[in-house]
């Protein structure tokens, strides 16, 4: 099987170091192998995504020598197109096979509403939903793992997010480099979000049916997403596709510590292209990945022939 990967960027900025490190390590990953790479842009959020990101995304990845096989804003390829803002037919069909499982029902609570039923313990800034708009139908559907009850059709509602019901068991997978993962997506996250009220659409529910129709067989991308690959192998499984591999690489981290965000102006690809040549540039990415000892220029051809990339592409 021809492994298939991808970088789906979301153009709300310019791309700073972390960014080329998760798309160097999907890129090897998959033309170690005589894969394929995609470049899908999730500009799904109208206010923060931007074209001209989009096109800065392209050039610096180009400019790197980061090439896809399929993919980007003019969309080359087979399963096009590949910019997520139009997509949403596909979406809708998505969202049409999830309410005919019974398991989706309208949700009205604000977020205020959300983050009053917290307990105390779920500080951690994760927000799990209790279940609130739930319809007493659907209180005992999952029962040891199988359902129990004849689907309800959805009730539409004006103006209400759509949820979809979780099971309280454990989703096991193995992540290529993180291991064994187990999550209960009940204490998780709880039922989640498929559509917005304003009709956004949800990541999950987009990224699923994306990965699904592009035939992408392996996601590898950063560990703040490790635990919603279960959320995800949750929607592969209704929709009836069969999920990807899941490498999840760790976040690059500033020099104190903190994963980097657009104020880390010396790791953003504007400084680093303006100070350094592009070997430079994959030279001090790899070297975080482990690959090579010391920051130093190293070109795509010798990254390829690098045997430690045989941890991230197994
Ligand atoms: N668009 C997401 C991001 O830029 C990546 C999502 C994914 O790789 O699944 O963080
Ligand atoms: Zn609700």
């Amino acid at each position: 099987m021809t492994p298939i990967g991808r970088f789906a960027p979301s153009p709300s900025g310019r791309m700073h170091l972390g960014n080329i490190y998760t798309a160097l390590l999907s890129w090897l990953s998959v033309k170690s192998r005589g894969g394929k790479w995609i470049l899908r842009i999730e500009d799904l959020d109208p206010q923060r995504s931007k074209m001209e990101y989009a096109r800065q995304i392209e050039d610096d990845l180009s400019w790197l020598g980061l090439d896809w096989d399929e993919g980007g804003i003019d969309g080359i390829g087979p399963n096009g197109p590949y910019l997520q803002s139009l997509r949403h037919h596909l979406y809708e069909d998505a969202l049409a096979k999830l309410k005919a499982t019974g398991l989706c029902y309208p949700c009205t609570c604000t977020r205020a509403d959300i983050l009053a039923t917290q307990a105390p313990h779920e500080s951690d800034g994760r927000v799990v939903y209790k279940g609130t708009c739930r319809p007493t139908y659907l209180q005992s559907i999952f029962a040891g793992g199988r359902r129990t009850e004849t689907v309800v059709p959805y009730q539409e509602k004006p103006r209400a997010a759509v949820r979809l019901m979780v099971p309280d068991e454990d989703i096991t997978f193995t992540d290529r480099i993180k291991g064994c993962q187990t999550v209960n997506l009940a204490s998780h996250c709880g039922d989640f979000i498929l559509r917005r009220g304003d009709g956004a659409w949800a990541y999950q529910l987009a990224v699923v049916v994306d990965d699904a129709l592009m035939g992408v067989t392996e996601v590898m991308r950063g560990d703040d997403l490790l635990l919603s690959a279960a959320q995800q192998i949750y929607l592969y499984r209704l929709l009836g596709y069969t999920p990807p591999e899941f490498a999840h690489v760790p976040l690059v981290c500033n020099e104190s510590g903190v994963r980097l965000s657009k104020r880390d102006k010396s790791l953003s690809m504007e400084y680093l292209r303006a100070n350094h040549t592009p070997e430079e540039i994959l030279g001090m990415a790899a070297h975080r990945a482990g690959l090579i000892p010391k920051s130093a220029s190293v070109s795509l051809s010798e990254l390829l022939g690098n045997e430690k990339i045989m941890h991230y592409a197994l």
